[in-house]
């Protein structure tokens, strides 16, 4: 039988904000343990919570960006669960009014878009950290109370690569807006999948397993493929999906494997805070962040193609980060060839950058510097292949294109009678060739070309060598 694979993401997003959700606490990631907590995020008596407004800002800024709907007002509820990283023995979170509901994101599979629905986005406080060292384990509160963003998708993603879409297009958004830093390595982008199968053209919704604990791209598509393929093994030879359970993703040995069934599964005993009174937004304050929102992805995406007659191929990869984004419009209005620019980043640019594994802003070639790289290049200074050369040399040195092609003697050699004598030289140690060539053999012509450039390591200007050689020929 042929099955369907439905698939829908629980995504939680570490905000940027200085302080914590709820207290004053500096929010820094990395600080010695236990040093940027307070009674409050220690949940010790007595204490109340104050609602920081950068939260909420920055929620109602990713809520806009994925086209939701904004509840006109929403709770605050204790979750509560016991774990030794909640100190308070329950979690600010959201469940009945979430801030806000119904919106989707566009993902691009070979060129065609799918929409696919966001249930919801709601704000909650993260845990603390364990650590286990030895037989010891201890318990660090600094990330306790740092505010979250749960955004919790629809069940409408229908494959492994679907989902690392959609999860890659979610990051470059966040991005853009500058809520998070999106560093999965360090837990502020992290993503639990729910997964089912059911049989093709079903209606019907399959029993769905849910995997925990994946934090990277990679570690979430490799875990969709094992666990698909698990389940399509187990309904392929007649059985079934018995209950819902959770999942945790091993890492070393790429498989998923068994936390909790259902009946383990916990009673979180909602209840709204009684210490925070439900939330009211101001229409205008959400008329005021829509009209702040930046350009964001796909419409500058769109943008590339229709200013600079770019592909859309092109306008894809340069408008996937906002930096390279940003970069890239930097160099074009420098020097106004859109598809040449994009060229250069998209090849030499993208590969020096991840070879030196930099962010655009971090390279040695700024814009400026890549734009006079492509200035010589266009007055035939240097070579197509010399240019290469020289970024490189850019990179390694953060020496501007000038001084290296000056230092390196690098000029391109476009002085007719310098050439001449070596065209002379080169057609004079291969008559064979030329005799080809007059027989009219058309290929025998690129190879004195190459010849020529040999003789010159790469310097000489290619359409003047064409052109001589022709002449003697
Ligand atoms: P819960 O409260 O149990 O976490 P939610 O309604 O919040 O349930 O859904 C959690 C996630 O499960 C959502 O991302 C949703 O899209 C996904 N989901 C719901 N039904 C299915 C299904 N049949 N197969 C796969 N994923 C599903
Ligand atoms: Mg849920
Ligand atoms: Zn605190």
């Amino acid at each position: 039988m042929e099955y369907e694979v439905v698939i829908g993401l629980e995504v939680h997003v570490e905000l940027k904000t200085e302080s914590k959700a709820f207290c004053s606490c500096p929010t820094t990631f990395g600080s010695e343990p236990n040093t940027n907590v307070c009674p409050g995020c220690l949940g010790l008596p007595g204490t109340l919570p104050a609602i920081n407004q950068k939260m909420v800002e920055y929620g109602l800024k990713t809520a806009l960006a994925l086209n939701c709907t904004i509840n006109p007002y929403c709770l605050f509820e204790r979750k509560h669960y016991f774990y030794p990283d909640l100190p308070k023995g329950y979690q600010i979170s959201q469940q009945t009014l979430p801030l806000a509901v119904n919106g989707y994101l566009s993902v691009y599979i070979e060129g065609r878009e799918k929409k696919i629905g966001i249930n919801r986005v709601h704000m909650e406080e993260d845990a603390g950290k364990l650590l286990h060292v030895g037989e010891y384990t201890l318990v660090d509160c600094n990330r306790a109370g740092v505010p979250l963003l749960e955004i919790v998708s629809e069940p409408h993603i229908n494959s492994s690569q679907e989902a690392r879409a959609y999860m890659e297009k979610l990051r470059t958004i966040l991005l853009y807006l500058g809520v998070s830093d999106c560093k999965m390595e360090e837990g502020s982008l992290r993503c639990d999948v729910n997964i089912s199968l059911r049989p093709k053209g079903s209606e019907a919704s399959g029993t769905r397993i849910e995997i925990k604990n994946l934090n990277s791209f990679r570690s979430l598509q490799k875990a969709l493929e094992y666990e698909i393929e698990r389940q399509r093994a187990i309904l392929e030879r007649g059985g079934a999906i018995e209950e819902r359970a959770t999942m945790a993703w091993d890492e070393e040995r790429e498989i998923t494997y068994p936390m909790r069934t259902k009946e383990e599964s916990l009673d979180y005993r909602y209840f709204p805070d009684p210490d925070l009174l439900p939330l009211v937004i101001d229409p205008q304050w959400i008329e005021e962040i829509k009209r702040e929102l930046p350009e964001l992805p796909d419409a500058r995406c769109q943008r590339f193609q229709e200013q600079y007659g770019l592909p859309p191929y092109d306008a894809g990869v340069l408008t996937s980060s906002k930096e390279l984004a940003d970069y890239y419009e930097g160099v074009v209005s420098l020097y106004p060839e859109p598809k040449t620019v994009s060229n250069w980043i998209m090849s030499e640019f993208l590969r020096l950058l991840n070879a030196y594994n930099l962010e655009p802003h971090e390279a040695p070639v700024s814009p400026q510097k890549m734009a006079d790289l492509l200035h010589l290049l266009k007055k035939e200074i240097i070579s197509t292949k010399i240019a290469k050369q020289v970024i490189e040399e850019m990179f390694a040195t953060g020496k501007g294109p000038e001084d290296i092609v000056r230092e390196k003697g690098w000029v391109q050699i476009s002085d007719v009678e310098a050439l001449e004598a070596i065209v002379e030289e080169v057609l004079a140690a291969h008559p064979k060739v030329v005799e080809d060539y007059r027989k009219g053999k058309e290929k025998a012509l690129a190879f004195l070309v190459g010849q020529v450039m040999k003789a010159t390591q790469g310097k000489a200007n290619p359409n003047l060598v064409n052109r001589l050689l022709k002449e003697k020929l």
